[in-house]
């Protein structure tokens, strides 16, 4: 069924209007979506999940919409405790469907397991012997996962090269493997743990480490998008965006930052789906290491009829299948809300609202400045820690904005004058 993200008016329904919404706009059955009630995971299941579990800890789940990627629509769950993360990433995706929405591709699933050969007398020797038993490397990984292979992965490659450390020259081999629909780390490592005696043999040398690289770069994915010059607040905006992500090339302390709002929206998802947020952050910030500078993970430039466009590559390794995609009841109905069938096409919708995300935030910083949306939003969060209940939340939040005092002590203050006020 053809999904339409563009619901209008989304953000001004209850919680269970936008959950009928989200359900009929995906074309899931309701009753899909009743982990959603709970917070969807019981103290039994996290039992399972974890070790020395005493709870659960609740986070809100939202849905991005407007999201386009590659002529197709979805509706995105988003896990975040930070207001205007979710509203950031609607708008921006709103701006980008104009000119079609985002365009996404990959390089396909390839991780990467690094097996360490230490006390090797001749290094570039020994790496020629592991490099002459690739056949039989690659078979012997293949062999311990089956399932995989069916389903056409399995091992892909087999690297190696001699590296000078502190305690002398150690031959790492690297095991490339296609993990299909899986984040594949337990897959690879085992695969490592399995031919490193072989491999070890080959070279003279003792194994050591055996696991996986997240350092993900053989599992690149690319979004880009033409963000309308009207729409983002005319030309001026345009130029200051592009020199707001100049900024960020050059600049390591405003790269952190910039970077920061890009994971602002990939993390959301990735925790939304199951995802291991660690292993996804670590490769992001790696990759924006590669040349030897930490830099930004995007480009914003100006295109010929004045339009910004954005470009965004990233490693992703997510998947739909292992860890706790599918032992966790809201990662699976975050996967039938956003319609995917395969890890690539998660990962490129994952790396599009990156991408939005870093837009949204752009965008602020040049035009009005990041706190005015954030602060009417972060006014919400206040009024509830000050101590109003859900039905006094909005009116207390409208009341600092107002006022200009987004301050928990006010918070109080204004909460009571309320209470006065209906008393
Ligand atoms: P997994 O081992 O649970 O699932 C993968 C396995 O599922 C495959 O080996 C295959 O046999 C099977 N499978 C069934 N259908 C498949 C399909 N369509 N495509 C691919 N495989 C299919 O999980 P995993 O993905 O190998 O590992 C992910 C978990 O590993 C996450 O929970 C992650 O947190 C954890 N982990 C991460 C690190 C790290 O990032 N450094 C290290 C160790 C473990």
């Amino acid at each position: 069924m053809a999904v339409n993200s563009r619901i209008s008016g989304f953000k001004d329904r209850s919680v269970a209007e936008r959950r009928a919404l989200v359900a009929d706009g995906a074309g899931v059955a309701a009753a899909a979506l009743s982990a959603l009630d709970t917070g969807g995971l019981a103290l039994d299941q996290a039992d399972h999940m974890i070790e020395n579990v005493i709870g659960t800890i609740g986070l809100p789940l939202g849905v991005a919409t407007n999201v386009t990627v590659n002529g197709r629509d979805h509706l995105v769950p988003m896990a975040t405790e930070e207001p205007s993360v979710v509203a950031a990433a609607s708008n921006a995706a709103r701006i980008a469907r104009v000119h079609g929405g985002f365009h996404a591709s990959g390089s396909g699933p390839v991780m990467i397991a690094q097996i360490q050969v230490v006390d090797v007398i001749d290094p570039y020797g020994a790496r020629n012997r592991v490099l002459e038993a690739r056949e039989e490397i690659l078979a012997l990984a293949d062999a311990q996962d089956p399932v995989l292979v069916r389903l056409g992965g399995g091992a892909r490659d087999l690297t190696a090269r001699v590296l000078p450390t502190r305690a002398g020259p150690q031959v790492i081999a690297h095991l490339l493997v296609d993990v299909r629909d899986a984040m594949g780390a337990n897959a690879v490592n085992t695969m490592a743990e399995a031919v490193a005696p072989a491999l070890a043999e080959r070279a003279g040398g003792r194994p050591l480490l055996r696991i996986l690289s997240n350092k993900a770069d053989t599992r690149l994915v690319r979004a880009r998008a033409v963000f309308d010059a009207e729409l983002l607040g005319g030309p001026q905006v345009v130029d200051d965006i592009v020199a707001a992500s100049a900024f960020a090339e050059a600049d390591p302390y405003r790269a952190a930052t910039h970077n920061k709002g890009i994971m602002n929206g990939i993390s959301a998802v990735v925790l939304a789906t199951g995802n291991d947020t660690r292993a996804v952050e670590a490769g992001c910030h790696a990759h924006a290491a590669r040349d030897g500078a930490y830099t930004a993970l995007s480009r914003f430039e100006k295109d010929r009829d004045g339009n910004l466009t954005g470009t965004l590559e990233v490693p992703m390794p997510v998947g739909l299948v292992g860890g706790a995609t599918r032992a966790h009841p809201v990662a699976q109905a975050a996967i039938k809300i956003l319609g995917v069938t395969s890890a690539a096409e998660l990962a490129e919708v994952i790396v599009s609202v990156g991408l939005a995300q870093n837009l949204a935030a752009c965008r602020a910083l040049a035009a009005e400045g990041i706190q005015h949306g954030h602060m009417r939003l972060h006014a919400r969060t206040i009024a509830a820690t000050a101590g109003a209940a859900p039905d006094e939340v909005p009116r207390v939040a409208e009341r600092l904005v107002r006022d200009g005092k987004i301050q928990e002590e006010y918070a109080r203050q204004a909460l009571a004058s309320l209470r006065g006020e209906r008393a």
